[in-house]
């Protein structure tokens, strides 16, 4: 079995020498115990600020995976299950089946099975809940989804165009933008090029934005809350331009146009709906079947190479969920 350790706290950007690459020598499972092997691995970006608070050097990066039981000593869990869990950046794992649970049971055959930690796991269940928990998007209404073309802001849009509104979208490549609107978005436009971002989120909607969906924060944030309509909503989801930063950014911060405006702007995380999870999957699965949802994954393979994922996520390498095949 092996495991990528966190070396060394990250300290600005993520680099090779933060990580290392360990054997671990596994038990054999004791009564109420499996053994799991993962299949697919997850990197995401939350990886980077709770890397600081919720690791210590020498820990196991945390994750998620899906993974394949291969021994069992709990009914719970029968050999060759899948399931889903928390596992970090390991390759086996011995549980006693907390933080593991078995994939949808009905999960479709043809649908593959990384997308339980993509567009129907918990970036599309993200993606939801911010919509319809935090914005409250309705039909007609005018959203923007920075960081567009990642795992949640795909899901995002595609969701709020099948809900009838006006979606305008970010992203970092020529090539990003043009998959936006592949997906039906009705504007998206490269944030690294636009002369001006403000000029941007302007031409693309000169009445302004009834609901954000924040997921990239910093400046980008103080460009664009000046331009939500009056009683706007913005659900912040993610601030990813400053996960890196080794000293923070301040302001303008644009309190008055929020105030003037009457503004709502709510942080989430997904985990608050947990109990409707089930439930939220499966309408996710039922628009990916009847072809309303396209779920693209950027997939790099092998777990030597779960490092250079996650880096090249925080890049913006990925188009789509950025998963690791072990
Ligand atoms: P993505 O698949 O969107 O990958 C991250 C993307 O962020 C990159 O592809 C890159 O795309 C973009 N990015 C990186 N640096 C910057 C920057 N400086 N400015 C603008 N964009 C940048 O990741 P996810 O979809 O998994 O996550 C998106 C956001 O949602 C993150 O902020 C994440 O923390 C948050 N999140 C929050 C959750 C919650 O419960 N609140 C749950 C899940 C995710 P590009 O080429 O466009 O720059």
């Amino acid at each position: 079995a092996k495991a990528w350790i966190l070396r060394k706290h990250f300290d600005g950007f993520p680099k090779d020498s933060d990580f290392e690459l360990k054997e671990e020598q596994l038990p054999e499972p004791k009564d109420g115990e499996i053994l799991f092997e993962a299949v697919f691995l997850s990197v995401d970006p939350y990886m980077r600020p709770f890397s600081r608070v919720r690791m210590q050097e020498g820990d196991v990066m945390i994750g998620t995976q899906v993974a394949k039981v291969l021994q069992s000593k709990n009914p719970a869990f029968p050999v060759g299950a899948h399931v889903v869990s928390r596992s970090g950046w390991r390759t086996h794992t011995v549980s006693d089946g907390s933080g593991v649970q078995l994939l949808l049971s009905d999960w479709p055959n043809d649908v593959p099975l990384s997308l339980a930690l993509g567009a129907i796991g918990m970036p599309g269940l993200t993606a939801l809940y911010g919509l319809e928990e935090v914005c409250q998007l309705k039909t007609g209404e005018t959203l923007l989804v920075n960081a567009a073309a990642g795992a949640v802001g795909t899901v995002a849009g595609q969701i709020a165009k099948l809900k009838g509104c006006r979606v305008i979208g970010s992203a970092g490549s020529e090539a990003k933008v043009a998959y936006l609107k592949e997906l039906g978005f009705d504007e998206a436009f490269n944030y690294k090029t636009a002369p001006s971002l403000e000029q941007a989120l302007k031409e693309a909607a000169p009445e302004g934005y009834d609901c954000f969906f924040e997921n990239v924060g910093g400046a980008y944030s103080s460009v664009a809350i000046p331009l939500m309509k009056p009683f706007g909503r913005i659900a912040v989801c993610g601030a990813i331009s400053t996960y890196n930063d080794t000293t923070p950014q301040t302001g303008p911060f644009p309190h008055l146009t929020m105030i003037v405006n009457q503004i709502r702007m709510e942080g989430f995380m997904v985990g608050r709906w947990e109990h409707k999870n089930q439930e939220s999957q499966r309408r996710l699965l039922a628009w990916r079947q009847e072809g309303k949802l396209k779920c693209p994954e950027h997939v790099t393979n092998g777990f030597e190479n779960m490092p250079a994922a996650f880096m090249g996520m925080l890049r913006g390498e990925n188009l789509g969920k950025a998963i690791v095949k072990a």
